[in-house]
């Protein structure tokens, strides 16, 4: 019934998390509403999203594409010798909010799943290893901040051993925390006490 430009668009919506077919049509004609240059705007924005951003080399954060490091990694009031390992960049953004984390971060890109066929290779282990062999401070606490479900607990198991020969000291998040919630959807208070409560 619609014309095929807004099929397609609809379509090309519909391919995106959490967004079905309904909630794609409702904003393809909310878009058809808004001006021009509004949409001009948003489609050159989207055309420039991968090409204006990269990863920072040191924590994998995701950050401007003329700096080699992130917001973070750059602040220098910020504890460096304190390291707190997340799944992906969605993890810092509650972690920050508690305001009471002050150390850096390094993102894995994802959990171990063997059943998912995700092995640790995929992720960036190799990488916070190497970071933990030439730290300046050198890194003294390694917090596990994964969700409590197998694949988190799998990955801190797994990382944990490797860690062992360096001497650092590791922690996980504490109370606070139900088995299998995912940490992206926890609120700030129950991060804050989970981090004080670290063990
Ligand atoms: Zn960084």
């Amino acid at each position: 019934m619609f014309p095929s430009s807004i099929k397609k668009l609809i379509s090309e919506l519909s391919k995106l998390p959490e967004i079905g077919p309904r909630a794609a049509t409702r904003l393809v004609l909310h878009l058809l509403n808004r001006d021009q240059s509004e949409l001009d705007n948003l489609s050159s924005v989207i055309k420039t999203l991968k090409s204006e951003t990269q990863l920072c080399q040191q924590c994998f954060n995701l950050t401007e594409k003329d700096q080699n490091f992130c917001p973070i990694c750059q602040d220098l009031k910020r504890d460096r010798q304190t390291v707190c390992l997340v799944e992906n960049v969605l993890n810092i953004i509650p972690l920050e909010k508690t305001g009471y984390y002050h150390g850096l971060y390094h993102v894995l890109g994802g959990l171990i799943s063997p059943g998912n066929g995700a092995g640790p290779e995929k992720l960036k282990i190799k990488e916070l290893i190497e970071r933990l062999k030439v730290a300046e401070p050198k890194i003294a606490e390694v917090i596990f901040a994964l969700s409590p479900t197998t694949e988190g607990d799998t990955t801190t198991l797994y990382i944990e051993r490797l860690l062992r020969p360096f001497k650092i000291k590791t922690s996980r998040l504490g109370r606070g925390l139900s088995v299998g919630s995912d940490l992206e959807y926890i609120d700030e208070n129950t991060l804050t006490n989970a981090l004080l409560s670290r063990k």
